[in-house]
């Protein structure tokens, strides 16, 4: 057996499909195809394996080599057993989606130095829907929440636990393609990473976690609680802790004011879904409605107004209120 053909044997531990149409492939086809069914097989399998290598974007070599060094342990690593499940319920030739491959094992053996990183991503599935995502031994834990996060400590978010996603997946942003698991566009609406408070592995098993986001959009302290809902799957809430970042949602509804991608300048306008949901005037002209402050004076609009711009200083202001970015021009 060469390299491809043992390659191929591994390949085909988690796309059990490959297999069966490779041992689909019919004498009357070889005929067809005018060569011997062993050496048709072999071309299907080069074939195969060279379009998983597009897929990820290396070359056959490096698939083929990748593949032979790191034959799938699920039993010895629980952070490729944990993909099993999302790695079953897609197809990597056609969904533009990472698989959950051998980078995921490399990485479970961090120090515990390195940060953990999150991401959430706003996904345009059947329905609208977040998947908010913790890093957690080599995985991301994941949850779909409906309506996203909320910075006010007295909404509860739904969350919806879901299959573990490769570390890959928190950069992920594509169109998952019609007829598949999850079909419909993501984009990355939020990404940092998350100070577990505590011991992050028993937190996650007791269905209790706190901890601090460090992202672009989402900040401070945040609690992440399994219910006993009964379900499918498990129904956790997503809650803000109550700190200096906490805001009630009717003045600050971040997933409204924020809705586009942090990494590209992507954002997801939902599909028109016919009849199954119906505007609701309503509701549109609640929003129209302008924002009142409870102290606000009435006036008129000043002659001219002056942009606010960056000014150059010596040190970064202090205090816990701030946040940073540095400003590169040129
Ligand atoms: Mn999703």
């Amino acid at each position: 057996m060469d390299d491809t053909a043992l390659a191929f044997m591994f390949y085909v531990a988690d796309h059990r499909d490959a297999l069966a149409q490779v041992q689909a492939l019919s004498e009357a086809e070889a005929v067809e195809a005018g060569e011997p069914l062993s050496s048709l097989r072999d071309t299907y399998i080069v074939q195969t394996l060279a379009s998983a290598a597009h897929q990820r974007g290396v070359s056959l070599e490096a698939l083929v080599r990748e593949l032979i060094a790191k034959p799938n342990e699920p039993d010895e690593n629980p952070s490729v057993a944990s993909l099993e499940k999302y790695n079953r319920m897609r197809d990597f030739a056609a969904s533009p989606e990472p698989s959950g491959s051998s980078r995921a094992a490399k990485r479970s053996k961090r120090t515990e130095a390195q940060a953990l990183q999150f991401c959430v991503q706003k996904h345009d599935a059947t329905r609208l829907h977040y998947d908010f995502r913790l890093e957690l031994n080599g995985t991301l834990k994941s949850w779909a929440i409906p309506k996203g996060p909320c910075f006010d400590p007295k909404v509860k978010r739904l969350s919806v636990h879901v299959e573990d996603h490769p570390l890959e997946y928190a950069s992920f942003e594509g169109t998952i393609p019609k007829g598949h698991y999850g079909a419909g566009e993501v984009i990355v609406w939020d990404r940092g990473i998350w100070i577990p408070q505590g011991d992050p592995d028993e937190a996650y098993r007791k269905g209790r976690l706190k901890f601090e986001l460090q992202g672009e959009k989402l900040s401070c302290f945040w609690n992440l609680v399994r219910t006993n809902i009964e379900g499918k799957q498990e129904q956790w809430f997503l809650i803000k802790h109550q700190d200096e970042s906490a805001r009630p949602v009717a003045e600050f509804d971040i997933v409204a004011e924020q809705t586009n991608s942090v990494l590209s300048d992507r954002t997801v306008i939902p599909r028109k879904r016919g009849k199954s949901k119906p505007s609701a005037p309503a509701e549109s002209a609640a929003k129209a409605e302008p924002l009142r402050t409870a102290n606000a004076v009435p006036a008129d609009l000043p002659d001219k107004l002056a942009p606010q711009l960056a000014t150059l200083v010596e040190s970064s202001p202090q205090g816990s209120e701030w946040r940073f970015e540095i400003k590169f021009d040129g």
